[in-house]
């Protein structure tokens, strides 16, 4: 797998934050309010898992032990190993 990297971008003066790709030294615009936003994140892959579901935002949580970003449906966290709650 060779995807671009993805990254946590948040605007410093709304606080705003989105989940996008990324070049270091590029910049990137809020589309709805044309703040800058700089990256303040790097997110890594996933462990790979039998899941296919898109490793959107809103299908991660993070970890209670160790605060990796894991895929909602993950049972034990591919980081630290917490077995995660049920949802
Ligand atoms: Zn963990």
């Amino acid at each position: 797998m060779n995807e671009r990297q993805l990254y946590r971008m948040r605007a410093p003066a709304s606080g705003r934050e989105a989940i996008a790709h990324a070049e270091p030294g590029t910049t990137y615009v809020d589309r709805e309010t044309g703040e800058e936003m700089v990256p303040v994140a790097m997110i890594l892959p996933l462990a790979p898992s039998a899941s296919s579901l898109p490793r959107e935002p809103e299908n991660l949580r993070a970890c209670s032990r160790c605060d990796q970003l894991i895929g909602i449906d993950v049972s034990d966290c591919p980081y630290c190993g917490l077995r995660q709650r049920p949802l």
